[in-house]
């Protein structure tokens, strides 16, 4: 059903003129954008909702109103108030009794007493909040009559496990909701008298009109509308829900998904049905993006005046201060959660283990009733297993036959193993004393209720998915995956090795293995292409780069060279800073920003352009990710080789380790010998300083699965 305006209404049942919190609001989306509206009464809004419709009607286009009470009640009230179990009569019941006048003054909880008189006892509708007594209208809650539910089945599917719905049967005091709806619905009776032909109320009719209207619940979207209110420190709740819904639903409308219901149609011409009530996350996602995605600063790389040489550690710490997050977010579902960052901390919504129970296959019994010595307890009847529970209780001194993952039945606070046990069927008996609590988990021992699972920034990995699920979290905030664009320059360069080269031709190294790395940290990959040393087609690169990814890694021309075409235009044209690190190799690190998107410039010589890659993008893409700063983690081996180093430069060394677990390194440290870095495993790392290394001398070394070569 695709409409081309939405209108959500935020109802309110203010027994006077009100404005602003917890008053009458409606947003309106269409094609133009999204604006709402204050208005003071309900006679006010429902001439507002009257003339969205005539508009609709003369303008031939399709509306969707959208209303925040409910349209029906719970199961078994239709029928015992009005004789016919659908909800439309009961809309005529309302419209008939309850007066609104144009001063907010209205007659609700006496229309509500009228209606609890229809019950035997008290009635379901409770709560008064003047202060005469209304005779048929308990103040507190009374037992709810026999067979009316007390949620729809809607309200559950809305809310979701773990809260609670709000309870139309409740009219008044905090959270109460029962009154809007009876209002509403005398409201929505004289709409439809008035646009007989028009108007359809999803879903308990099967028309197709061009006016829809339907029950909403802008809790559904309630992180979005927070996520606003933050960004608009002047706008109430209620203005942010109904902006946010109705631009959500006006984008959602087209989707057959939305209406899609798989539930009784008795039940729904009853109870209604709450629209996106069971695709919660396809609403959410069509929520349009509010925020712009974070940029960084222009000068964010600058270099002080007259600094020359930096030290890695210092470089790396410049980089740490000057990045931060820039890739914005999305929701998604847990089981496609795997490799995402996530944005927000994750909480349990439930206890891990939910309940107590057995960790082994046994026998479950009260531990009160056995002592020392050989112990004999009469088996109840019937058997406690996994997703199979016991529903009685087991009476002091006898036992229960048990399973592993059983939930204990009352009774049962320990289980003795099974293989420490005999029994004919009718008893079971083993040696005592058995400790109590023995073979059971206890709920929560895992992870409590609310308890923080998983923090912000946490990447997730397969064995999080698992505890995710287990805690019921269904689906998390995560940023979108840093993209990462490489490009490849050289007049020497050829695309790839399936192209012919002639001898003064080489065939591009870096732009494979840049990508490959990308991926293997986790990010989207996206290949720039190559790019011969000519400045125009570098920057028409550069600016592909700066619309398909959120960060650039070059490589080649990057010195301050004749010949170094990348620094030269990044200098001309963006805002470069060369960093000239004490590095070896490396050394040149060209950051700049290229139209708002940071470039990384790399040296061309492979050797040199993956150990800057590890070193300084690895961490630096990492905090950009969402994920945080990363510290490669190495450990001290000994050397099995002999080396003087200068002071001054800190030094990478392509190596691995021996049989003996001692660091060897690759015989030429000639920054061109790709064939190093494959023979290699990981990195030794030398100290800014003079070194004097011989076998044996313990050096610090960096596999490369530490670095997230993988
Ligand atoms: P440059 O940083 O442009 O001066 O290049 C340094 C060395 O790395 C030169 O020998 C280049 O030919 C080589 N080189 C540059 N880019 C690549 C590449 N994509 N693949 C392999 N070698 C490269
Ligand atoms: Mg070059």
């Amino acid at each position: 059903m695709r409409v081309d305006r939405v209108a959500i209404l935020d109802w309110s049942t203010a027994g006077k003129p009100r404005v602003g919190k917890d008053s009458i609001w409606l947003g309106v989306a269409d094609a133009s954008g999204v604006i709402a509206e204050n208005l003071p009464t309900r006679a006010q809004a429902e001439a507002r909702l009257c003339a969205l419709i005539d508009e609709a009607q003369a303008d031939n286009e399709k509306l969707l109103i959208g209303v925040d009470f409910n349209l029906g009640f719970p199961a078994g009230f239709a029928k015992r108030l009005t004789g016919d179990a659908r909800a439309a009569p009961v809309w005529e019941w309302l419209a008939a009794r309850v007066t609104d006048g144009s001063d907010n003054a209205h007659n609700l909880p006496h229309v509500a007493a009228e209606a609890n008189a229809a019950f035997a006892g008290q009635g379901p509708f409770w709560g008064n909040g003047r202060k005469e007594d209304v005779a048929g209208l308990p103040r507190t809650r009374p037992e709810l009559p026999e067979g009316l539910s007390a949620a729809r089945r809607t309200e559950i599917a809305a809310t979701g496990p773990g809260s609670r719905p709000k309870s139309t049967w409740q009219l008044s005091g905090a959270g109460a909701v029962g009154a809007q709806g009876l209002m509403g619905m005398a409201m929505l009776h004289r709409l439809r008298l008035r646009y007989p032909e028009h108007l359809f109320v999803w879903p308990f009719e099967e028309a197709n009109a061009p006016v829809t209207v339907a029950e909403v619940y802008p809790s559904m979207l309630s992180a979005e509308c927070k996520a606003l209110c933050a960004s608009n420190p002047d706008m109430v709740t209620d203005e942010a829900q109904v902006r946010v819904l109705a631009s959500a639903l006006l984008n959602l409308s087209d989707t057959a998904e939305l209406m899609d219901l798989r539930e009784d149609a008795k039940l729904l011409v009853e109870e209604g049905w709450i629209l996106g009530a069971g695709h919660q996350l396809a609403l959410r996602r069509a929520v349009p993006a509010m925020q712009e995605p974070p940029r960084l600063r222009d000068d964010c790389f600058a270099m002080p005046q007259g600094v020359d040489w930096v030290p890695v550690d210092e470089a790396l710490e410049r980089l740490r201060i000057a990045l931060k997050p820039i890739t914005t977010q999305e929701t998604c579902r847990i089981g496609d959660a795997a490799g995402g960052v996530l944005a927000a901390d994750c909480f349990a919504r439930r206890s891990n283990p939910p309940r107590p129970n057995s960790a082994v296959d046994g026998y479950g019994f009260a531990h009160a009733a056995t002592s020392e010595g050989p112990q004999r307890l009469p088996l109840v009847d019937g058997r406690a297993a996994a997703g199979q529970p016991y529903d009685g209780t087991v009476p002091q001194g006898a036992a229960v036959r048990i399973l592993t993952g059983a939930i204990l039945p009352d009774g049962v606070d320990t289980v003795v193993l099974e293989e420490d046990t005999a029994s004919d069927g009718a008893a079971v008996v083993f040696d005592g004393p058995v400790k109590p609590f023995s073979n059971t988990r206890k709920a929560g021992e895992d992870v409590m209720e609310d308890a923080l699972a998983l923090p912000a920034g946490h990447r997730l990995r397969a064995p999080d998915i698992a505890l995710l699920s287990a805690l019921g979290v269904a689906e998390v905030q995560t940023f979108r995956p840093l993209r990462v664009g490489v490009l490849s320059t050289g007049d020497e360069i050829i695309a790839a090795p399936h192209l012919p080269a002639l001898p003064h031709q080489i065939w591009d190294a870096n732009r494979p293995m840049l990508l490959t790395l990308a991926r293997n940290w986790g990010y989207e990959a996206v290949d720039l292409g190559h790019a011969t040393d000519d400045p125009e087609k570098i920057a028409a690169r550069l600016s592909d780069g700066a619309k398909r990814a959120d960060v650039i890694l070059t490589s080649g021309g990057a010195s301050a060279g004749d010949e170094d075409h990348v620094s030269a235009l990044l200098r001309a044209r963006g805002t470069l800073s060369s960093w000239r690190i004490a590095l070896k190799p490396g050394r040149p690190l060209a950051l700049a920003l290229w139209e708002g998107t940071p470039v990384f410039g790399l040296p061309g010589n492979p050797v040199a352009a993956l150990i800057c890659a590890l070193i300084f993008a690895r961490p630096a893409f990492s905090l950009m990710a969402g994920a945080g700063w990363l510290n490669p983690q190495g450990f001290t081996v000994p050397a099995a080789f002999s080396k003087s180093k200068k002071p001054g430069r800190r030094e990478y060394l392509r190596a691995r380790l021996n049989a003996d677990g001692a660091a060897e390194v690759f015989a030429s440290e000639g920054s061109g010998r790709i064939s190093g870095l494959s023979w290699a495993d990981g990195l030794v790392e030398l100290p800014d300083g003079a070194v004097q290394i011989t076998p044996g001398t313990p050096v610090r070394y960096l596999p490369y699965s530490s670095l997230g070569l993988t």
